[in-house]
């Protein structure tokens, strides 16, 4: 017995720590989901697997658990309730979901869902997310807050929402946007509510930070502000201002930022409010962050917060704000995306294969070896605990000499390919020695890195974990089985573009990021699967389409109390005709072509039939 135990899996994996109570590893060694948090039934992500590869459906395939979506606009409402009531706030809260965090509709759906006896409002940036939310069904009482630049296509999208009985609110970002409102008054149009984003001088924290800070992209200065309250009231639209908003960031790591920015937005609110304007709300923006990691500190993939005490620094901050001003309490709004999203989804791939050069099967040395490999096979034979640094140096030389000669035509393809072998199984030696050494030379430090595995994984990381790719972003990740074995291969995962980009070399630990991932040797990895865990915010709509590797297949799926499941919904991935379609290549087209190719009748139909078959094919690597 090597001492492993499924509770040395949680600790090695983190996932006690980050698992939000939605993710744990079960007593027989499987990554499970525990999407109701209040109902303890549990799955097996294998049993998923299972059952999608019974219809047919192979990986990569992302998992979707709309029952995390329900747990988590649950989890933000009784956050707010509690600390209203412990406070006494004289005033309610209600979230907005920003659409461009998720926009598939069976995501939005579901947290409308959820939402919908307490109102949930709907944040859209954009005319296009703007028509979308159209769709959706919202509480009458639901506002759409409209936020991004606006044009006067955008507020005339607004007057069709208000036609359709939407409370729709304009925030108004910078001030050209205002002239859009003479419009609609000249065209007897419904003018929506009005909204302001101001400019904080209070900044974020983490990697998002520049969304906040007097230099932002976005808002309204406090001279602008004025000049825009002015110019609504000469406009006679001053009624219609009803809110003022900000955004510091996503990811706030740091809950002191939070604190700051209330502060200031709430003094804002109540010097305008004192000054008669007939604001109603406040809306604090997105920010609330995810503890990746598990860590509980302000590292960019943590959190030093959770939703509770988020949910008192804003009641508490803006009553106590508020009251100093003896102003009444606004009705508070936060747009929470990446609370509300990132748990829910997971991808799951297979493993492909692991290449590094020592795996190939050992070379069999002859008697005789040529005079260099001998000189390498002496330095792997011989080296020890004591010499191990002095051997590697000499390995290294012996290397470069041994390119050399190939290079010159004075070696054998052969004898190149086992001194490398050779040089690679020295340089894990040096490794294992310089382990137990007690001061750890960097370029052992280096050396052990470039040793990990790099497995191959059926995924594509522009596709499916973009932030990985941009702003090295971490997300949980970890086998899906056999966790009750100790996992002895240290491995970087690979993606199978083609762009030597597409590769994950950080993972998440509790006290650092870690350059591998744990995972298990086995001979056949036919059954092994990895988990990409938290991936339901951002990703799916950063997206993109590197080497027309397309949108994965997708899984609704549902836990019933007794441990059943349900697969509510299958989405199937992008074909190869969808992908090549985006970029103006069409099967017609391409079958077209055969016509001048003189190709017997025969010929050209089964090439025909064969191109079809083709353009039907799943995007990514299949069995
Ligand atoms: N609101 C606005 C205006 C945003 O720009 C964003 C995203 O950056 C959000 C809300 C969502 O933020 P988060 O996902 O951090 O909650």
């Amino acid at each position: 017995m090597d001492g492993f135990s499924i509770k040395t899996a949680k600790e090695l994996y983190g996932i006690d720590s980050w698992g939000a109570g939605y993710f744990d590893i079960d007593s027989k060694g499987y990554l499970s989901a525990m999407p109701t948090k209040n109902v303890k039934s549990s799955i097996p992500l294998t049993q998923v697997l299972k059952e999608a590869q019974k219809k047919n459906i192979s990986t990569p395939i992302l998992l979707r658990f709309p029952q995390i979506l329900h747990g988590q606009v649950q989890a933000i409402n009784n956050a707010f309730a509690t600390a209203i009531k412990e406070y006494k706030y004289k005033n309610q809260y209600t979230p907005a979901y920003p659409i461009k965090v998720n926009q598939k509709k069976s995501v939005v759906d579901a947290i409308m869902e959820a939402g919908y006896s307490n109102s949930i409002n709907i944040e859209v940036g954009s005319k296009a997310e703007a028509v979308a939310s159209f769709a959706l069904k919202l509480n009458k009482k639901a506002m759409t807050i409209c936020n991004g630049f606006k044009d006067k296509d955008y507020y005339n999208i607004m007057a069709t929402g208000e036609k359709l009985g939407r409370n729709m609110l304009a925030v108004i970002e910078k001030p050209f946007e205002l002239d859009g409102l003479l419009q609609l008054k000249k065209e007897k149009k419904a003018i929506p509510s009005l909204g302001f984003r101001i400019k904080l001088d209070a900044k974020g924290s983490g990697m998002w930070q520049k969304s906040g800070g007097s230099a932002s992209k976005f808002g309204l200065s406090m001279s602008q502000l004025l000049q825009a309250i002015e110019w609504l009231k000469k406009h006679d639209l001053i009624e219609h201002l009803k809110m003022f908003h900000f955004h510091i960031g996503s990811q706030i790591t740091d809950i002191r930022k939070i604190k700051q920015a209330i502060r200031e937005a709430a003094r804002v609110y109540a010097k305008c409010k004192k000054i008669g304007l007939d604001l109603e709300f406040l809306n604090v923006g997105g920010g609330l962050g995810i503890d990746y990691d598990g860590s509980k500190t302000s590292s960019d993939a943590s959190v030093n917060y959770g939703v509770q005490e988020y949910a008192n620094d804003v009641v508490y901050n803006v009553l106590e704000i508020c009251n100093d001003e003896q102003v009444s309490h606004p009705q508070l709004i936060s747009e929470s995306g990446r609370f509300l999203t990132a748990y829910h989804a997971v991808l799951l791939v297979d493993v492909r294969d692991q290449y590094h050069e020592r795996y190939i099967n050992p070379p069999k040395f002859k008697k005789q070896e040529s005079k260099i490999i001998q000189d390498i096979l002496y330095i792997d034979e011989n080296m020890t605990a004591k010499n191990f640094r002095e051997f590697y140096h000499d390995s290294l030389v012996k290397k470069d000499e041994l390119q050399a000669m190939f290079h010159l035509g004075l070696l054998s393809i052969e004898d190149r390919s086992k001194g490398e072998w050779l040089f690679w199984a020295i340089a894990e030696k040096a490794v294992k020695y310089s382990q137990n050494a007690k001061y750890i030379a960097d370029e052992f430090v280096e050396l052990r890195e470039h040793l990990y595995e790099k497995v191959v994984c059926n995924f594509s990381l522009f596709q499916s974990l973009p932030d990985h790719w941009a702003l090295d972003q971490l997300f949980p990740i970890m086998p899906i089985s056999h966790l009750q074995k100790k996992p002895t291969q240290k491995a970087t995962l690979v993606d199978i573009t083609c762009d030597s980009d597409g590769e994950v070399d950080k993972f998440v630990d509790l006290k650092d990021i870690k350059s591998y991932l744990d995972i298990h040797q086995i001979d056949d990895y036919k059954d092994y699967h990895l988990a990409f865990l938290f991936v339901g915010a951002y990703q799916d709509t950063m997206g993109d389409m590197h080497n027309l590797f397309g949108e994965v297949n997708e899984l609704s799926v549902t836990i019933n109390k007794d441990n059943t499941m349900k697969i509510d919904q299958i989405y199937e991935g992008e074909k190869i005709k969808d992908t090549i379609a985006i970029f103006d290549y069409f099967p017609e087209k391409i079958i077209n072509n055969l016509k001048n190719k003189n190709l017997t009748e025969k010929d050209e139909s089964d090439l025909k039939k064969d191109i079809l078959n083709y353009c039907n094919m799943y995007t990514y690597l299949m069995d």
